[in-house]
């Protein structure tokens, strides 16, 4: 006898043209986990759409089957808000189109970082992209995007020009800043909450140069690097972002075996424009000697990822971001830590410098940001056992920073069970809100971190 389980798997089978997995499918554990495999994600289903037409029948399904639906190009923002949803893959809506004499890029939904950077680059434009190029645009621009580039150009969601969506009736049109204000407001960097966006058109910028790369010392130099961070993002132009970090170097095949399991600090830079320029503006960083690794070089805006080469491989991790207000002692409690046996058992623990544009820029729902400096810890847990001990380190990381944060963050930085409310600020929460009852009443939609909670 089929139960009421399998006729809704069915009839969802009947609606869509794309890959159907319910729970009784060989693959279907694999396929509801996002890229942070440790968040055990509990979907109804997974669904990965053959094109735009596909999603909006399977908008006008959800409709009608009382589902709700979950986009997840991805999954580095994966969290249990998602449970007893229909998780929607879009990594086949992965095409990309430039027009350079416009500037501009229209991106599915699908397309990953890297390859708007590639084919971008390939006409000497590139994308305010952020430190890992194996995010989605969509998943990354939605929820605002903190990258390299942001202070001169804001957060990525300040680049849309447009976004191709399904709404909650089902019907597939385009959003723009003109015709659609709060919906268009709402999905640029309030997280994806309103509607199934099945591409985006976004602003390129030329990068006729880019200077950058990674230096790394030993942590025993950590109090000079902080001393020479300070000092340098107090004047540094915007064209300039620096981002320091403290870490234990993974034994990951595509980083150098001598460095495996070391406690190092980096400080990771790039720069839009020459090596001369980048010299000497990084000169206080110069006279710290023992360096170990030095990779800055002129680089192929394509090739932005490579400065901080993160994991590309999923991977079960547990993160906190927090906006600084107080960056002396947030410096001084960088070198506590530093000098008390580093940063174990988390991966990292990083500063970057945000200010210029991030104070200024309309980028939608996130932002601007008045906090001159964005603090992140993320920690790698392939077991319960070291889950709790990164869980630990980073709440009483959390806790000595508080009085020195704002308790904000970007949303793309809210940890599983942060609420929104952290993200924004209330009249953004209202906006986003009201938008949500307006465009989305039955959330029939619902984001890695839903504006309703
Ligand atoms: C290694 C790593 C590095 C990172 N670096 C940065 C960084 O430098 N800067 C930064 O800002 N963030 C960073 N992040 C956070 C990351 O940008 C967010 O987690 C982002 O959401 C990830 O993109 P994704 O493709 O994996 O999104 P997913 O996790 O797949 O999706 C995230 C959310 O985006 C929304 N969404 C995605 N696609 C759609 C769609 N088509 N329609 C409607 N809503 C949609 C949904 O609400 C979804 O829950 C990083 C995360 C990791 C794990």
């Amino acid at each position: 006898m089929t139960t009421g389980y399998e006729a809704r798997i069915a009839a969802l089978r009947g609606a869509v043209r794309g890959r159907v997995l319910g729970r009784d499918d060989a693959g279907f554990a694999r396929a509801a986990l996002g890229w942070s495999v440790g968040v055990p994600q509990r979907p109804v289903a997974v669904v990965e759409v053959a094109d735009a037409a596909d999603a909006a029948a399977l908008v006008r399904h959800a409709r009608t089957a009382g589902l709700t639906l979950a986009a997840q190009p991805s999954g580095h923002g994966a969290t249990t808000a998602l449970d007893g949803t229909v998780i929607v893959r879009t990594g086949r809506l992965r095409a990309i189109t430039v027009d350079p004499e416009a500037g501009t890029a229209r991106v599915g939904a699908g397309a990953s970082c890297a390859e708007l950077l590639a084919v971008a680059g390939a006409h000497g434009l590139t994308f305010p992209a952020g430190s890992s190029p194996a995010v989605s645009v969509a998943g990354y621009t939605l929820g605002g995007g903190i990258g390299w580039y942001g202070r001169s150009r804001g957060p990525a969601s300040a680049s849309v020009r447009a976004l191709e969506i399904v709404d909650a009736e089902g019907a597939a049109r385009t959003v723009t800043a003109a015709a659609d204000p709060e919906l268009f407001f709402a999905l640029c960097g309030g997280g994806g909450d309103h509607a199934l966006v099945t591409a985006l058109e976004v602003a390129l910028f030329p990068a006729p140069a880019l200077y950058g790369g990674r230096i790394v010392w030993p942590a025993e130099r950590t109090a000079d690097v902080l001393d020479a961070f300070a000092k340098t993002t107090a004047t540094a132009p915007e064209e300039l972002s620096l981002w320091l970090s403290l870490m234990v170097v993974p034994p990951l095949p595509d980083v150098p075996e001598f460095l495996h399991g070391k406690s190092i600090v980096a400080l990771d830079s790039a720069y839009l424009g020459g090596a001369d320029e980048a010299a000497e503006l990084l000169a206080a960083f110069a006279a710290i000697d023992g360096v170990i690794m030095d990779t800055r070089g002129p680089l192929p805006p394509a090739e932005l990822g490579a400065i901080c080469a993160e994991p590309t491989d999923p991977m079960p991790s547990l993160h906190r971001g927090e906006l600084v207000t107080d960056p002396e002692a947030v410096f001084a409690l960088l070198r506590d830590l530093a000098d008390s046996g580093g940063v174990l058992p988390l991966a990292f623990v990083q500063l970057r410098h945000l200010g210029g544009a991030y104070t200024r820029v309309d980028a939608g729902a996130c932002g601007p940001f008045d906090e001159p400096y964005l603090l992140s810890m993320m920690g790698v847990t392939p077991g319960e056992e070291i889950a709790a001990a990164v869980r630990a380190r980073i709440a009483s990381l959390v806790e000595a920073a508080r009085p020195h944060v704002s308790g904000r963050k970007p949303f793309t930085f809210l940890a599983g069970g942060e609420s929104t409310s952290a993200a924004f600020t209330p009249t953004t929460l209202a906006r986003l809100r009201a938008a949500k009852r307006a465009h989305d009443p039955n959330s029939l939609f619902r984001s890695n971190h839903p504006v309703l909670n």
